[in-house]
């Protein structure tokens, strides 16, 4: 079982990738969707230190993610509550697909963050997507309807998408159609599934 972290910056197509490498047959382990997890299972913790995001005594989203942007400090907070459960969930899911009956041949660690939290449990390598600015504004903007300077915010508030292609394993450029990222994505699975059972 070989287990490779996904990473890149927003709007790179992390997600089509992943979603790709689960029809191909990797199990895929949404850290963003954890963390959604997480943020319900401390509703309690969350909203006693932060009264103002939460909605009837559970965490809004958009409120909470608007109360820590331009506070370093709550942000810490924050994190210091949803990283710890993320991690120990990621592990524990690990830990069940290794002793599992059938273990998959590729588990992917979609980790948006992998880079800046500095958390990297994938023994394998790091799978980077990557795209040139402009498309990835493109591609943000149709489907959720973000602005150039809210998209332009977010993205400086990550790693420079050069830096994270620098410490990559391998880079996937998403620089075309759909079509040609999934052949891409085929391309690399085998790549790596072949290797991993070479
Ligand atoms: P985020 O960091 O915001 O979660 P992401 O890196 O997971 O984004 P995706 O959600 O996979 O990126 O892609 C962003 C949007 O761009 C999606 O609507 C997706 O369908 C679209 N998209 C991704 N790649 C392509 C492509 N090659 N051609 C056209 N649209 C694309």
């Amino acid at each position: 079982m070989k287990v490779v972290a996904l990473t890149g910056n927003i709007g790179s197509g992390k997600t089509t990738v992943a979603r790709e490498l689960e029809r191909l047959g990797a199990e895929v382990i949404y850290a963003d969707e954890l963390a959604r997890q997480a943020r319900a299972a401390l509703a309690p913790e969350i909203c006693r230190a932060f009264p103002d995001a939460c909605v009837g005594g559970r965490p809004d989203d958009r409120r909470l993610a608007r109360r820590v942007f331009a506070d370093p400090e709550a942000r810490r907070r924050l994190e210091g509550m949803i990283h710890p459960w993320v991690r120990r969930a990621v592990l524990e899911r690990l830990e069940r697909l290794a002793q599992s009956a059938n273990p998959p041949e590729l588990v992917v660690l979609e980790l948006p963050l992998l880079f800046e939290t500095g958390w990297n449990p994938a023994r394998d390598g790091v799978l980077v997507v990557a795209a040139p600015e402009a498309l990835r504004a493109r591609r943000v903007a149709e489907r959720s309807g973000l602005s150039l300077d809210e998209f332009r915010a977010r993205d400086a508030a990550q790693l420079p998408q050069e830096e994270k292609v620098r410490r990559a394993d391998w880079v996937i450029v998403n620089d075309g159609d759909l079509d040609a990222l999934r052949a891409r994505v085929q391309r690399w699975y085998a790549e790596v599934v072949r290797e991993a059972s070479a």
